[in-house]
Formats: structure tokens, sequence, C-alpha cells
């Protein structure tokens, strides 16, 4: 048994990090300025959108999209259960009706013929997430979007790096969000993305992250801008600060390196657990794509053994193996149980993943020796635990 408790993720952070941020805390300008410009337009180039808007988190990014896209009372918003609360939270919080559509067993992204038996006229958008880095059938939801006249507004949480098709996930014809949570592919501590090629609507994200002032703080206060400002409308406070961009602009320098470590680690798991029948690992999908490897979540079959996953999950710990649960399906949970309850059996795959995923150790600085402690971890938990 490993002798140090492994975490499921750490974030990499380096000198170059550390020194940035120092930067900023010396400069006198720590909120919103040149960094996060130099990261926004970092971030642009790397994914290959026109227009990019950085913020305080994913979840602002995609209540802010949702307004800026028109999405509200009355409408109708089809998305995934197997998915973070956050991206169904701010339907319901937009005021709009969230749908729920059954995902691929294999995958786990959303099923895109489930998402088609639920549109009806009040259908405005649809919410794709690209499940642990793996990019949904991007082709396949735009030909439904174009059909039923739908926005499409692609949760990328996972997907910085995400590749469908030789095109970058946030430079598809869509509105992406991206997270930089300390858990996902890169950290700015916490901070998120809003990548578009409509200008119109990343102007309007723009205008809502920060209090709908019609020109950047950071401008009033530097030699060429004047004090004086316009709010040309009622708008958030979810602006990114330059000491997050400090460390964004050196994490997306990294990221392509990070990605190809999470994949080696992904195809040593993939190799070690194809042989084993408790387990079920993640399946790639039919079309080209690169695997941003964000969360490595294999399903534990519990149907063979006498415990459940959180018993799996607890006895992991017992070995020094951290795990983390990534996703219980939103329609589980309490408040989605009692106010938006869905017909028990209706979502079979997402209830079927829901009761057996978990997430295994997966960061850039694990070395495949922590990796081969994991599979022998599980394999001993499954030798102990089978009915
Ligand atoms: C992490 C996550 C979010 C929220 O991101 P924050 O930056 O923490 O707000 C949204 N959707 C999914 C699928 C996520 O995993």
């Amino acid at each position: 048994m490993r002798k140090e408790f492994l975490p499921f993720s750490i974030p990499t952070i380096g000198e170059e990090e550390i020194a940035e941020v120092v930067d900023s805390l010396r400069s006198g300008w720590i909120t919103t300025g040149p960094k996060v410009k130099i990261f926004e337009d970092a971030f642009k180039s790397y994914v290959g959108a026109p227009f990019a808007v950085p913020l305080s988190s994913a979840t602002a990014g995609l209540q802010l999209a949702m307004m800026a896209l028109g999405i509200g009372p009355g409408d109708e918003v089809v998305t995934t259960p197997m998915t973070f609360a956050a991206t169904v939270n701010m339907i319901v919080r937009v005021g709009a009706t969230p749908v729920l559509a059954d995902i691929e067993p294999g995958t786990l992204n959303m099923d895109v013929a489930a998402a088609r038996e639920k549109i009806t006229e009040r259908t405005k958008a649809i919410v794709p997430v690209h499940f642990a880095g793996l990019p949904c059938d991007m082709d396949a939801i735009f030909a439904l979007a174009r059909e039923f006249n739908l926005r499409v507004l692609e949760d990328a949480a996972h997907a910085v790096g995400t590749e469908y098709r030789g095109k970058r996930i946030g430079s598809l014809d869509s509105v992406s969000v991206f997270s930089f949570h300390p858990i996902k592919n890169i950290t700015t501590g916490e901070g998120g993305m809003v990548c578009t090629r409509d200008e119109k609507l990343a102007e309007e994200v723009s205008l809502l992250k920060f209090h709908g002032m019609s020109r950047e703080a950071w401008k009033r206060y530097s030699a060429q801008g004047t004090p004086n400002y316009d709010i040309v409308l009622p708008g958030f406070k979810c602006n990114m600060m330059d000491i997050q961009a400090a460390l964004g602009i050196h994490q997306l320098a990294k990221l392509d390196r990070f990605i190809e470590q999470r994949s080696g680690i992904a195809a040593l798991y993939n190799e070690a657990f194809s042989s084993v029948e408790e387990i079920i690992i993640p399946s790639a999908a039919a079309y080209d794509h690169r695997h941003a490897w964000h969360l490595y979540t294999p399903l534990v079959r519990i149907e063979e053994l006498t415990i459940d996953r959180d018993g799996f999950m607890a006895e992991l710990k017992k070995e020094n193996i951290g795990t983390g649960l990534h996703f219980k399906a939103v329609h589980h949970h309490p408040w989605y149980r009692e106010n938006l309850p869905v017909p028990a059996g209706s979502l079979p795959n997402a209830d079927y993943a829901s009761d057996r995923i978990l997430s295994l150790p997966l960061f850039p600085k694990m070395t495949m020796e922590d990796a081969a402690d994991v599979v022998e971890a599980v394999k001993k938990v499954l030798a102990r635990n089978r009915r």
C-alpha cells in the first residue's frame, strides 16, 4: 500500500506563476488590468476565437452568456444531467426551465437523439457539456440547432484544449464557457472565459460582467482615460483580476504539456482496466478529436460487488488513494428531485452512471508509479469486495 495519500487532483503551479502574481502585487494594480488583457488575447489565439471575455468563474459565464442570448422565463433549455450542478442552476437562475436529455452510456456526453426528443416549441437553446474533456458531436448538435432554430451554448468547463474534428473548442460557431477552477486543466485560482464568434454577444457579456459600465475600469485610471463612465445596463460584478490572469498567462503556455501528461496517465488506466471485469473504462468518440483528459471517470459495476460506489471510494481512501465524484446526476440532487422531478427511469443511462462513476487521480505532476499504485489499489479493493 502507498505510504503517502495521493489526492485526486493538485494544481501544477510553477515559479513563473508565482513570480507573475508577485509582480502584480508589487505593481500597484491587482484587479482587472493589463494582465487580464494579455491572458484574454493569448486565450483567444490559443482556442481560435475572435472574441473572449475573462470572468470570475465559468458559473458566471454560463449565467451571463444565457442572459446575453436572451434566455429567460418561458424558455426551455435542453442539457445533460451528467454535469456539475452549475450548468443547470444557471438555467434556473435566468428564469428558464432546464430539460434533461439522457447521455450516451459510453462517452457520458449528451445523446443527441435523446436531446431531439426533448425539443418543444418553447426550446430556446441547447447546452452540451464536453464531459471530462471529450468533445460532444458538435456537427450533430449544430444540425439539430439549425433544424429547430436553437442557440448553442457549450459548457466547456472541462474542455480547455479539447479539439473536435481538428478545431479547438471555443472556435466553433456558438458560445463556449471555460473554467479555470483549481481542478480544471489550467487554473487562475477561480476564473472563467466566454468565447464566441459573435461580437455583439461578447460585448453584451462584457457589459454584464462589470456593472454595465461602458468602459473598463482600469482604463479610467490610466493616463489615457478619464474618470467619467456611463452605466448602460444594470450589470453584475464578475470580472477577472490581474492576480488571477497572472496565473493564467503561464498556465496557458503549459496547457499542451499538461494535456500530454494527462493523456499518458489516462492511457495507462485504460490499458490496465480494460481487462478488469468490474470496471467500465470511458469510451472514445468515433470522430476525430483530441481529448483534454480533465477527468478519468470509469464506472464501477457495483452489481458485482458487496459495496456501493461511495463504499468503493471509502475503501480506496483507506489505500491512500483519493477520488472525486464528477458527477452525481443533477436530477438526483434534493432541490431538483423536489422542484424539477423527472419520471423514474426516464434517464436510464444517467442513472446508471450516476451510481457508479468516480474520478481517479489525474493531474500533470502524477508519475506513472502513482498511477500504478491507483491500479493496484483498485484491484485490491475489487478483490476484497466481490460478490
Ligand atoms: C467546474 C464546472 C463548472 C463551473 O465552473 P466554475 O469556474 O467553478 O464556476 C461548470 N460546469 C461544469 C461541467 C464544471 O465541471
